[in-house]
């Protein structure tokens, strides 16, 4: 296990997102140290407003100390408004290894719970099995984008191996939790060369995928025909569900409407 080397206070902890995953959501963690190359948005965002410094600070997480103690004001503020409230948007809320996080997490889930608003929660990290002692509307998802360990290691160098964090999400599974999988940000083949079905087939129990392409990375349009990729991989991921009957979400911009190819221009 590792630990957390920094402390930080907030003001306010829940706001209203735009994600697909739920309507509200909190970060109570500063930073991540999963420290995915893709790169992580959260980081660019951070460094952009100057929340953050350099990669290395990112990766230090600074864990919120008075989390719960805002959850117990801002709960009962938000609990009509509050359909989903989703772990997390920019950090991860089952960072691998922290055992601090993600107790907080747990805890959070719980208080959640208890003022009767589920949760989703997204990970690179292991889901607990502790999480299936909650309510069963709430909803557990990973983030995988290949079944290539080195690929992983290289992309996500601080997260969970996708073996372990796969069979945490089984596990949740299989005693009856609504889980769920996130493949964003797929990669093009000049980044990797992987069989999407693979995949597909390796996360076929969950009840829904949500597929999105990669972005803000230079390699994805050195990758002549990347528009014609990502149409054709949303195109897989959709027969796929539809065929085993699983719930899917294509993300905004990884499907480009009347595309010509190079060909037809
Ligand atoms: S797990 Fe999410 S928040 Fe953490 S570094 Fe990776 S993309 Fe960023």
């Amino acid at each position: 296990m590792k630990i957390i080397k920094k402390y930080i206070q907030r003001k306010t902890l829940i706001y209203k997102t735009g994600v697909e995953y739920g309507d509200y959501t909190l970060n109570h963690v500063l930073g991540c140290s999963h420290g995915c190359l893709y790169p992580c948005y959260a980081f660019l965002q951070k460094k952009r407003f100057g929340i953050i410094d350099t990669y290395n600070d990112w990766c230090e997480p600074a864990l919120v100390t008075n989390t719960l103690a805002l959850l117990d004001k801002e709960l009962p503020k938000f609990k009509d408004k509050i359909k989903m409230l989703h772990l997390c948007f920019t950090t991860d809320p089952f960072m691998y290894q922290y055992k601090e996080v993600q107790d907080m997490s747990l805890a959070i889930i719980k208080k959640a719970n208890e003022a009767e608003i589920n949760c989703s929660v997204l990970t690179k990290g292991i889901l607990p099995i502790d999480l299936a002692n909650l309510s069963k509307e709430n909803e557990y998802g990973i983030t995988l984008i290949t079944t290539n360990e080195s690929f992983r290691k290289k992309m996500e160098p601080g997260a969970a191996p996708w073996k372990k964090r796969l069979a945490s999400l089984r596990a949740l599974h299989d005693v009856g939790c609504k889980t769920w999988i996130s493949i964003e940000p797929y990669p093009t083949p000049n980044i990797v060369k992987q069989d999407l079905q693979v995949l597909l087939k390796e996360v076929s129990f969950v009840d829904r995928i949500i597929f999105g392409r990669m972005n803000y990375c230079t390699k994805v349009k050195a990758y002549g025909d990347y528009k014609h990729f990502f149409n054709d991989r949303a195109a897989e991921v959709v027969k796929y569900c539809e065929e085993n009957n699983i719930n899917y979400h294509i993300k905004k911009g990884t499907i480009t409407l009347h595309y010509k190819s190079a060909d037809e221009v």
